[in-house]
């Protein structure tokens, strides 16, 4: 087993994964600490203050008394997970018998395999020296809608991600209310395109 150890935010569980293709499917999550971009909405405390440092073999240990439904399904999430995932650490969390699900930003090629992959663009908040990474894999595209966000940009991520499940998501900050209505407009006028809303959080659920 690995001795890399890695910068790990939180664990809980069990709870629902409340966005995409797979929300309301019951499951444990896993955040990784850090990330390498820093969208000026994002919801998430990634900060490495308060994470621990964790062994393949610890996290396993971790989920596996989470998993107490025995939903044997992770989400795997950060921060940007990339910067953490690793062949030897997909191998012992499949061993164990995890469906892994990621959750990337589409910089970062993955280090080792993943059962799903959703990708959700961020390039309005990428410095000049990040890009999104050449031929990921995707198994849904979701797209947080924000004011930067038209159908020509859509339009872009659908040319290069040939995948089953293009998702938009209202970006729930303090005008949710108007990034729901450009959604809902953007659905209108793109309709290969769904609606995700962040279930977790109205229904409060962690
Ligand atoms: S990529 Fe995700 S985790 Fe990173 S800053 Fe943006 S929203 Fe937050």
């Amino acid at each position: 087993m690995s001795e890399r150890r890695y910068l790990v935010k939180e664990m809980f569980g069990p709870t629902l994964q409340g966005e995409g293709a797979h929300a309301g499917r019951a499951c444990v999550f896993l955040r990784f600490a850090a990330c390498n971009i820093a969208c000026h909405w994002c919801d998430t405390d990634f900060a490495a203050e308060g994470a621990q440092k964790l062994g393949a073999d610890e996290i396993v240990a971790r989920l596996r008394e989470l998993d107490r439904h025995g939903s044997r399904h992770v989400i795997v999430t950060g921060g940007e997970p990339t910067l953490q995932w690793d062949a030897p650490l997909a191998a012992a969390i499949r061993d164990a018998g995890f469906r892994v699900h990621m959750e990337s930003n589409g910089t970062r090629p993955l280090a080792g395999p993943v059962d799903w992959l959703t990708i959700s663009p961020k390039p309005q908040f990428h410095t000049g020296s990040i890009a999104l990474a050449p031929g990921v894999p995707a198994d849904e595209i979701k797209v947080v809608i924000d004011d930067t966000v038209d159908e020509a940009v859509l339009d872009r991520h659908a040319a290069r991600w040939r995948c089953e499940h293009y998702f938009v998501q209202p970006c729930m900050d303090d005008r949710y209310a108007h990034h729901l209505a450009r959604t809902l407009a953007l659905i209108e006028a793109r309709p290969r395109w769904r609606l995700s809303l962040q279930l977790h959080k109205i229904l409060g659920v962690p």
